[in-house]
């Protein structure tokens, strides 16, 4: 699908392909290529991560006042659309998309000072430690408890699913500081050193036996109380701040239009019900990606937020699916091979059957079932929906 961009935007367009040609090396794109879950692994991520903070890059969607370049709406979504094509790493989210967010937003000066230059030079990785054993979706269920102990808070509780926390050397973490308040009262946003005395990280396999998820158990963990972003009980008002960058801080349709052509390429034409199939998800997938962009020219012409917005996460997460599952359709019993060896770009991956497209396939397949859960689930999606854009 071709779009009239303006000269402006055209010769941006340009300047980021000229600069993924220049910079993003084979290797950095095979990795990309053969990662099977959502976000690159820190030996993929954190080069690009250096790349693109080297060029001004990184923290894109960061506002100037904040560090970053000042790109409009349209220019954000141009260079995620350029990276996609490209096939560049996905970077993990939960520092430069969440917690950075929270930091130059609702953090004070010393908070700011402290974090966001970490952030950016990758010193620091961040995990998100929100949800609990019985507290998902009903996240303001949660019962990580805070207890002030002079300059401290002793916390102590379980956070589950915590992406990537093997890796992690900080956290940010919602917490309960005060149990008799309404439960959304009670809650605050604490930052948490994952080298504190009680800090446990214990894996989490997924069905495909990859390593991406996690438990993190605190265990009466000292956390100074210049570690709470915002006042006490300001935690639940942050993290529906968080949540909504988590769903709609970036454009899912490139990703998904780039996918799929890559796909196409490796298995060659497709016949009958597998075409059908690719032709649908090539319409949808067009279809968000232009509903994006449609929405960022709004944005920058200084319209509200348009309610259709509140569908990309769950539409997107339908796409992935489709597309994940036509892939071990499509590449017929070589799209079935499951290695135990990771990673899949690694020296001891064992040769591929079939593409090497088809190696991690299945895994893609079995990680992507994730994707109507994580950051809200496809049902909380559509109640979210059923309130905000129907009215109901
Ligand atoms: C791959 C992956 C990565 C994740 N990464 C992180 C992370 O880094 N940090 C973090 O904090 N969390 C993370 N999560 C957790 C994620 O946010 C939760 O799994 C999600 O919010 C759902 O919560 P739950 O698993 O407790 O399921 P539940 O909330 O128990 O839901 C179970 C089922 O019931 C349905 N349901 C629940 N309530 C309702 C309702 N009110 N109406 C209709 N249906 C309902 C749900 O849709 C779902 O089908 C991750 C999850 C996954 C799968």
């Amino acid at each position: 699908m071709s779009v009239a961009f303006g000269p402006d935007e055209l010769r941006f367009r340009d300047e980021v392909r000229a600069f993924l040609d220049a910079h993003l090396s084979a290797e950095l794109r095979r990795g990309a290529a053969l990662t099977p879950g959502v976000f690159a692994e820190p030996d993929i991520a954190r080069p690009w991560q250096a790349i693109l903070e080297a060029r001004g890059w990184l923290v894109y969607h960061w506002p100037v006042s904040a560090g970053g370049p000042g790109w409009s709406r349209v220019k954000r979504w141009i260079f995620e659309k350029e990276c996609a094509e490209a096939g560049a790493p996905v970077l993990p989210g939960m520092g430069l998309k969440l917690v950075g967010p929270v930091l130059y937003s609702f953090g004070d000066e010393a908070q700011k000072a402290e974090h966001l230059p970490r952030l950016r030079s990758g010193e620091d990785f961040w995990a998100q430690g929100f949800s609990e054993p019985g507290s998902g979706s009903d996240l303001a269920s949660l019962r990580t408890k805070a207890v002030r102990d002079g300059d401290d808070y002793v916390v102590t509780g379980q956070k589950i699913w915590t992406t990537q926390a093997q890796h992690a050397n900080r956290l940010f973490a919602l917490v309960r500081t005060d149990p008799d308040a309404k439960p959304q009262a009670g809650i605050s946003f604490l930052l948490i050193d994952m080298a504190s005395p009680g800090v446990a990280v214990r894996p989490i396999l997924s069905a495909s036996g990859d390593h991406e998820l996690n438990e993190v158990f605190l265990d009466g963990v000292r956390v100074p109380v210049a570690n709470r972003v915002g006042e006490e009980g300001q935690g639940w008002t942050i993290a529906k701040f968080l949540l909504e960058n988590e769903r709609g801080g970036s454009s899912f349709g490139p990703g998904l239009v780039a996918d799929l052509r890559r796909l196409i390429e490796a298995t060659g034409p497709l016949q009958g019900e597998l075409a059908t199939r690719a032709v649908r998800l090539s319409l949808e997938a067009s279809a968000l990606e232009m509903t994006e962009l449609r929405t960022a020219i709004e944005l920058d012409a200084g319209g509200p937020p348009a309610r259709r917005s509140l569908i990309t996460k769950l539409v997107a997460s339908e796409i992935r699916q489709g597309i994940d599952e036509l892939a071990v359709d499509a590449f017929g019993p070589a799209g079935l091979q499951l290695p135990v060896e990771r990673p899949f770009y690694g020296s001891d991956m064992p040769p591929p059957i079939g593409p090497q497209a088809a190696q991690p396939a299945a895994a893609r397949y079995l990680n992507s079932r994730a994707w109507t859960i994580f950051g809200g689930t496809s049902e909380i999606q559509l109640t979210l929906i059923a309130k905000a854009a129907v009215g109901l």
